[in-house]
């Protein structure tokens, strides 16, 4: 479970020790004073659902096309992306690093990007006419760290990642965070000696992502994929299907089945079995897609559309070669190092993940994501009894780590029911002044929408076991 904004320590999986001493108070997070503005009615730009829920649910707004302001209930669900990314990354033993996005054009002029790139990337000059751009990726700049801090063949291998703000002017920036000009994306980076090596940090890598998509709830297949601007010849991409998805995908049905968590995974071993599993079954975006090559039939064959979640690479010398990136091997020699390179669309995700789960009502947050983690309602708030039973249910949860966002507002039931089933989060507890008498709550599922009315503990055990 996140914690954050109560003082526990956020398990972001940053390197960094946790501030064990120092305690903050809790704050309640009181819907009354909670910066939600929620929408009953559709806006008319929104073209696919999950962008639609985003602006209802008041989780964003555009600033201007394809550029969004996260608001708190989006920036939550933001964040906890962005943590269960940092804590993958740590356990496949990648490393955090923050690089700039203002980059020098020169530097792209290097490895001959500058001028590929196309109208996509926005360029700039500073006071004194200096080229720049804001980052559209960063293969150009950390090889320019690496270039300039390694030496020898003994300091490699290397992983190193960051996720940050990119820059892309889309030519037809649409479905709100889905295609951003501006967005979210975390990208890494491994440097290796030879193919051989290079093949395991991409192997590390493939298995990381798959672990990371299962955490959110979602199911996304690797798919062989096309390499584009980024460039190299052995590339996956990361895909989950939906109506709403941009590319065409053409995929054994018996991946959907596999369960990225089956094997045990040891991050120092031979990680190619797992890949083999996953890559021996038919799976291609449209790009790649054969139909001479695809021996899979009829309905075995899942014809969709996906969304790209993700995308790794393998691209060899491309940019040690133009950038001059070698180490020094025993005998003197100098030696090019063989790159490869992770995205994770940190800022799709969101709207992905509301693709893949929603109902009439609104979103139906997977727990591991999920902005607050209970809808605390209290259906009588002023009421003594009733404030008393709620304050007592916030502390409690929150002392146990749970994220409860309380509806203390002064709105009829409806409102505040259709309120947080717009947002989605995994439970609703709601206290009234008839159930309180008789020493009641009601607990509520939002996936599924069982409800059960129960005893004050039983509801409470409920919560804490299931989170546990
Ligand atoms: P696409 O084919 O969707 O344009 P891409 O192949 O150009 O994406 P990559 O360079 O592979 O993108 O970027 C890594 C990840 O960043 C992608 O897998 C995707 O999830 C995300 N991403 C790319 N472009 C955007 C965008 N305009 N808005 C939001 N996320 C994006
Ligand atoms: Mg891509």
């Amino acid at each position: 479970m996140l914690h954050d904004g109560d003082g526990k320590a956020a398990s972001h999986g940053l390197d960094c020790a946790p501030l064990a001493l120092h305690k903050p108070p809790t704050v309640i997070m009181r819907l009354s004073r909670y910066f939600l503005t929620t929408l009953k009615e559709t806006p008319a730009e929104a073209k696919i659902v999950s962008h639609r829920l985003m602006l209802r649910a008041g989780m964003v707004r555009q600033a201007s096309a394809g550029i969004y302001s996260w608001l708190p209930l989006g920036f939550r669900v933001l964040r906890n992306i962005e943590n269960i990314v940092h804590e993958e990354m740590a356990a496949a033993g990648a490393q955090a690093v923050l690089m700039p996005t203002l980059q020098l054009a020169d530097l792209w002029r290097e490895s001959g990007r500058y001028d590929a790139y196309g109208p996509e990337m926005l360029r700039i000059s500073d006071r004194h006419d200096r080229d720049m751009l804001y980052g559209p990726t960063n293969e150009e700049q950390i090889t320019q760290i690496m270039r300039d801090d390694i030496r020898s063949y003994r300091d490699l291998p290397r992983n190193l990642y960051h996720i940050q703000w990119k820059f892309r002017d889309e030519i037809r920036p649409r479905f709100g965070v889905m295609r951003g000009r501006e967005f979210l994306m975390k990208d890494g980076y491994s440097f290796d000696l030879d193919f051989e090596a290079a093949k395991r940090s991409y192997n590390i890598m493939f298995v990381a992502y798959l672990r990371t998509y299962a955490r959110m709830g979602l199911k996304a297949i690797p798919m062989q994929a096309d390499s584009g601007p980024i460039g190299g010849d052995l590339s996956h991409e990361f895909v989950i299907l939906a109506d709403t998805g941009e590319s065409a995908v053409y995929a054994d049905k018996r991946l959907f089945d596999m369960d990225p968590h089956a094997d045990d995974v040891d991050f120092e071993g031979d990680l190619e079995p797992i890949f083999k599993k996953w890559t021996s079954l038919y799976a291609a975006t449209d790009e790649k897609h054969d139909p001479t090559v695809c021996s899979v039939e009829g309905e075995n064959l899942v014809e969709a559309r996906g969304i790209e979640v993700g995308h790794i690479f393998y691209f060899g010398t491309k940019y040690s070669e133009p950038l001059g990136c070698a180490v020094t091997m025993p005998d003197g020699e100098k030696r090019l190092i063989h790159g490869g390179s992770y995205g994770i669309g940190v800022s799709r995700l969101v709207g992905a993940i509301i693709e893949a789960s929603h109902d009439d009502a609104g979103i139906v947050w997977p727990d591991a994501v999920a902005p607050f983690n209970v809808a605390l309602i209290n259906l009588k708030s002023g009421d003594e009894v009733c404030d008393a039973v709620a304050n007592d249910l916030y502390a409690k949860l929150s002392d146990a780590g749970v994220q409860v966002l309380h509806d203390d507002r002064d709105e009829r039931a409806g409102v505040k029911f259709a309120d947080m089933d717009l947002i989605g989060l995994p439970w609703q507890l709601t206290v009234g002044p008839r159930g309180v008498k008789a020493g009641t709550v009601e607990l509520k599922r939002r996936a599924g929408g069982d409800k059960e009315e129960l005893s004050i503990d039983s509801a409470l055990s409920r919560i804490l076991d299931f989170d546990s």
